[in-house]
């Protein structure tokens, strides 16, 4: 059966999430521990206990972790919610890199991992990393990765360098992609390993300076100086790790559309206001067609957008992988909600690049969309190459 109505407890969740934001989190958008670098973990760790007053904690997790265990078209409907301010996921603990090193590791870490390095993220008590990204290296092609990793028999070494590492600063639960060298014990080649962020070996050498500044602690660059892990560090299988990177990715691209998708309606929902009460050659703009057509524009953009966010997580919750259609979603989505963002700023004239409104900082922020978990060209070469193979 096809079916697109949302069940009612989920609206009435839904409603309750949206309200939650509007009233508990969006005062905190002008709070100066929101810095160029992110908001701070004293912040998050503010904002999160309003969402654990409120039971609206990571209920995406699994029920044996405490969460609720939301399908993917759940979480669909919830995060979009959340994400009307930047801030709100990070209060829910569903912002990007934690929900989906979350959901990583209640796929693939064993028992043991699970209490150490995931159960404490869940609670919203210590943040994760997924630290792939290198400057000479691993980036669209995570095939180049050249950290390394030795094993003995007991224990891994790595060395190399990565950036754009989202929350390094201060992150406990580190999850690292190396490749791992021929050995005796173990197959070759690109593995995840798990860390604890304050080990020796894991230097921060600095936070990035970028454009967006709604992700904790922001964005570095790290190097791993003989970084020795006992072999209990391994994370899934040797030589997995692109296979257990693709398992993450298809859901983590999805949920950043759904998140994003929830600020592109607050900054049409500004501009559609801002274009009711400002006049011009004697008329409200919004009554200028030029100014019409791009409200519309973004209304069509936005109802397509959650569409096809829709149709991937109902493919994935019915045990399809979905990578096509995850990356015909993102890639998407990406493009059209950049450009809402964009045509909202046009609407509020002048007072659209200050922060006199939150859309300035929306634009600013979904900016990278178009290029982590993926850049739009990248998905397009996949798209094109699965198109082209029939
Ligand atoms: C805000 C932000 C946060 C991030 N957080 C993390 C993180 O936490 N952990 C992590 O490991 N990484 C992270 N990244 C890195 C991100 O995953 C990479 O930026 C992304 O994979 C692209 O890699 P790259 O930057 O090295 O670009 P490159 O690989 O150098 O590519 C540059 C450009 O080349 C083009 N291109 C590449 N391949 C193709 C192709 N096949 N066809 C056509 N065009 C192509 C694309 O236009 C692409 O944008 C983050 C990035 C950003 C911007």
């Amino acid at each position: 059966m096809i079916d697109f109505a949302i069940p009612a407890d989920l609206a009435a969740e839904r409603d309750r999430v949206r309200r939650f934001v509007i009233d508990k989190i969006v005062p905190f958008e002008r709070d100066p521990r929101l810095t160029a670098h992110g908001p701070t973990d004293e912040l998050r760790q503010e904002l999160v206990e309003l969402a654990r007053a409120e039971k609206l904690l990571t209920v995406q997790a699994p029920e044996s972790l405490g969460g609720r265990g939301l399908t993917h078209i759940e979480q669909a409907v919830i995060y979009e919610a959340a994400g009307w301010s930047t801030l709100g996921p990070v209060a829910m603990n569903c912002a990007a890199p934690d929900e989906g090193n979350m959901f990583l590791l209640s796929k693939v870490a064993d028992p043991g991992q699970v209490q150490r390095y995931l159960a404490p993220v869940v609670a919203g008590h210590q943040r994760s990393v997924f630290a792939m990204t290198e400057p000479d290296g691993a980036g669209s092609d995570p095939a180049q990765l050249a950290t390394s990793a030795t094993f003995d028999g007991e224990n891994f070494t790595i060395n190399g360098r990565k950036w754009l590492i989202t929350g390094a600063n201060g992150a406990k639960t580190w999850i690292i992609m190396a490749r791992l060298a021929a050995n005796p014990h173990l197959p070759e080649g690109p593995t995840l390993f798990l860390a604890d962020g304050d080990q020796p070996g894991i230097v921060i050498e600095r936070t990035m300076n970028t454009m967006d500044r709604n992700y904790v602690a922001g964005h570095g660059v790290v190097r791993f100086d003989d970084l020795v892990l006992p072999k209990e560090a391994l994370l899934g299988k040797a030589g997995q790790a692109l296979r257990y990177a693709q398992l993450r990715l298809a859901p983590a691209r999805l949920t950043h559309c759904m998140r994003w998708l929830g600020a592109a309606e607050r900054a049409q929902s500004i501009a559609i206001e801002h274009a009711r009460t400002r006049t011009a050659f004697g008329k409200p703009i919004g009554e200028h067609e030029g100014v019409s057509f791009m409200l519309a524009d973004n209304e069509i953009a936005l109802h397509q957008c959650r569409l096809t966010i829709w149709h991937a997580c109902w493919l994935m919750d019915n045990g399809e992988k979905a990578r096509h259609e995850s990356s015909i979603a993102k890639s998407f989505v990406s493009e059209e909600l950049f450009k809402v963002a964009d045509r909202c700023v046009q609407v509020l004239g002048g007072i659209g690049i200050s922060d006199e409104t939150v859309v300035e900082m929306i634009f600013r922020d979904m900016r990278a969309f178009r290029l982590y978990d993926g850049p739009t060209e990248v998905h397009k070469y996949a798209i094109g190459r699965k198109v082209l193979r029939g």
